[in-house]
């Protein structure tokens, strides 16, 4: 997996100051995508393991502390970086337990397969939906146009409930 950008402090993408890791590659193809440069899976830089350990040694950092980690994109959930990002959210949850993991995605939740879903038991807020340019409202919180939802994620070891935050 490639990915464009990180931002070891960031206050825009989720609650609170986090980590957001911006990965490359999606395929939705919105109309009027903030960022079309993001589509290409070779675009960016290879994500390696000394940028996962920068990850999780920002997040322990206790002089800025971060209330979690945040990934965009691109689009986290495109099957092809699930193998790439199913370590990094479990190496987050297992080594920085109090750490919240925020992902945004172009897919429906109720559209993941099984591969995606594995992400579902480490993600607490998820963002879905493509980006619609007639329902584009620069005024919602988090998402850009009014068919996204902000869901929270809960995961009782036995089901994952998706509660709409908005
Ligand atoms: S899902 Fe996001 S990155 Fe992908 S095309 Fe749509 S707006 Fe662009």
């Amino acid at each position: 997996m490639n990915y464009l950008q990180y931002y070891p402090v960031d206050i825009i993408n989720g609650e609170g100051t986090r980590c957001t890791l911006f990965v490359s590659g999606c395929t939705h193809g919105c109309k009027g995508c903030y960022n079309q440069k993001s589509w290409s899976f070779s675009a960016g830089v290879k994500f390696d393991a000394a940028m996962e350990a920068q990850i999780i040694k920002d997040l322990k950092d206790t002089r800025i502390k971060r209330q979690g980690l945040t990934l965009s994109g691109g689009d986290p959930m495109h099957p092809n970086n699930i193998e790439t990002l199913l370590p990094l959210v479990q190496r987050v949850k297992r080594e920085c337990p109090d750490k919240d993991i925020w992902v945004w995605t172009g897919y429906k939740i109720d559209e993941l397969n099984a591969l995606q879903q594995q992400m579902l038991p480490y993600i607490d807020v998820i963002i879905d939906g493509k980006f619609e340019q007639e329902k584009a409202d620069p005024a919602l919180i988090w998402r850009g146009s009014a068919n996204q939802k902000v869901y929270r994620v809960t995961n009782n070891g036995q089901s994952i409930a998706f509660t709409p935050m908005f």
